[in-house]
């Protein structure tokens, strides 16, 4: 294992880093903007101007009208405002999605079918891509509302918007697609794309969290989500994040040049992909090779469980996700990844690596020596219990110290393993001098994501004899229901 370590950020479909321009356009507006937009006198006619800049700036990004666009609190609730529009106007008409779209998209329509709501999944193919058959089929003239993302954020497959939108018109439906991840990586029209509604989100665009936008073409209905004053038309209350909104607008300005980083996004990603095959040629790759994300890579590497290498790749300073629900509440495989294909287990072997438009040969060189002595057996490993390992002999033998790093809520939504001390996730490390170094330890978290980083971490930090709970709490209470009724949360306390 060789010893230098640097910082690598491979997840840039999960935020971006905020460009220097945005941080400035946003300290200046936090500065000098404070008045209320909605006010009459001066500084609020500043912070109007400030908050028509930025409206006008963000429509000429994406070729609409700066009076189609509203600024939302995050692209989740554009795409909530939406999609709770189309069931609140034609509630007897159905609403069909892909079965790859974003959380925000899955768990909405999970809670409108909740109220009664037609609910309808168009499959897609193996790349990621709408069955364009299945679609002109299951429309019908019975749809209010299709929802296709243009970009997918695990695996980038783009999908064909513009033949898609219409076939959606010709058939009565309106059209509403996730914009997200294309803006900024590849060219966004919604004109061009035809659609009705468009999301963005500028921390996806080096801009700030906090932040969306929602494209709502002329002459089609809102339902506004928030109520209140009067702001954004009357479609959006709430006082404008106005230093937010402009540092929005300041990333929009930085739009072309991040599309321009496209080709050599393209080339580095080819290089790390090939790079990968030479390391370990069964690596299966999930990304389409024609209309995807040039930044994007999915990967699934058989054999080896993403949580672990994800410790292993955090350990050396290298951040990528999972490319599965990272969720803390569940542990279920990605729904993208399963939509495609993927088994539970192929999905549970799969990474999402997305690059920045900065990432260097050098970065990449860094990653594959990561990898090449991860899959060499030169880093040192940790101990992956299962839950039928962890049973009462092992709870109440005291050879264990167990070490619970879950976070509150999931403490609420689950008991403990019975004399487990507990310690918080985002600080685990300081915690580190509390725990024996000549006992063995079993590092618990609520859904098998969050523990194998741990257990990883302290591994490489010298503790030799460290483990974590394969599957979590939720995957060892489904193994042991009397166990956990009889023993769990008893004898648990705080480090
Ligand atoms: N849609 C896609 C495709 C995304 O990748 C994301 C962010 O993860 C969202 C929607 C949600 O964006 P926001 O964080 O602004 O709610």
């Amino acid at each position: 294992m060789f010893l230098f370590r640097r910082s690598v950020y491979l997840d840039n479909n999960a935020t971006t880093r905020p460009s220097k321009r945005v941080i400035k356009r946003m300290g200046a507006v936090l500065r000098d903007c404070y008045g209320n937009p909605s006010s009459l006198y001066k500084d609020a006619r500043d912070s109007a101007a400030a908050l028509d800049d930025a409206r006008s700036a963000l429509a000429a990004a994406i070729n609409a009208a700066p009076s189609e666009m509203i600024f939302t609190g995050s692209a989740s609730e554009a795409l909530n405002t939406v999609l709770k529009t189309a069931y609140e106007l034609f509630p007897s008409k159905k609403i069909l999605i892909t079965p790859i779209e974003h959380s925000a998209v899955i768990s909405t329509v999970q809670y409108l079918r909740g109220k009664g709501a037609r609910i309808e999944v168009c499959p897609v193919d193996s790349g990621g891509f709408l069955r364009k058959d299945q679609f002109a089929l299951m429309l019908g003239t019975d749809t209010s509302l299709v929802c296709c993302m243009f970009a997918n954020n695990e695996i980038g497959a783009i999908q064909d918007i513009k033949a898609l939108s219409p076939v959606a018109r010709a058939a009565g439906a309106l059209m509403l697609s996730d914009c997200v991840q294309a803006l900024g990586k590849i060219p966004v029209d919604v004109r061009e794309l035809g659609v009705d509604y468009a999301v963005f989100s500028a921390h996806k665009i080096h801009g700030p969290k906090g932040v969306g936008a929602l494209y709502i073409k002329s002459g089609c209905p809102l339902v506004p989500l928030i109520h209140g004053g009067h702001q954004e038309s009357g479609l959006r209350a709430g006082t404008e994040g106005i230093h937010n909104i402009a540092g929005f607008a300041a990333a929009c300005a930085e739009v072309p040049g991040l599309l321009s980083a496209g080709q050599k996004l393209s080339a580095a990603k080819t290089r790390l992909e090939t790079e990968l095959r030479r390391l370990k040629p069964e690596i299966k790759v999930n990304s389409p090779h024609e209309n995807c994300l040039p930044n994007t890579l999915s990967i699934t590497i058989p054999g080896v469980v993403n949580s672990v290498l994800m410790g292993v790749l955090d350990f050396y300073g290298i951040s990528v996700s999972a490319g599965s629900a990272c969720n803390t509440q569940e542990n279920v495989p990605s729904h993208v990844l399963k939509a495609i294909g993927l088994t539970d287990e192929e999905a549970r072997s799969t990474i999402r690596l997305s690059l920045p438009e900065d990432i260097t040969n050098s970065g990449i060189n860094y990653v594959c020596h990561v990898l090449s002595d991860y899959f060499g057996g030169r880093c040192p490993g940790v101990t992956m219990f299962t839950p039928a390992q962890v049973g009462e002999a092992a709870l109440l033998g005291g050879g264990l110290f167990i070490l619970d790093v879950r976070f509150e809520s999931d403490r609420r939504a689950l008991k403990g393993l019975p004399g487990s001390r507990e310690i918080p996730f985002f600080r685990f490390i300081s915690y580190l001098g509390k725990v024996p170094r000549n006992k063995a330890v079993l590092v618990v978290c609520q859904a098998g994501f969050n523990a194998p980083l741990v257990a990883f971490y302290m591994r490489n930090k010298g503790f030799n004899n460290v483990g974590f709970l394969a599957g979590g709490l939720i995957g060892w209470k489904l193994f042991n229901p009397r166990l956990y009724e009889k023993h769990c949360g008893r004898d648990i306390s705080g480090l």
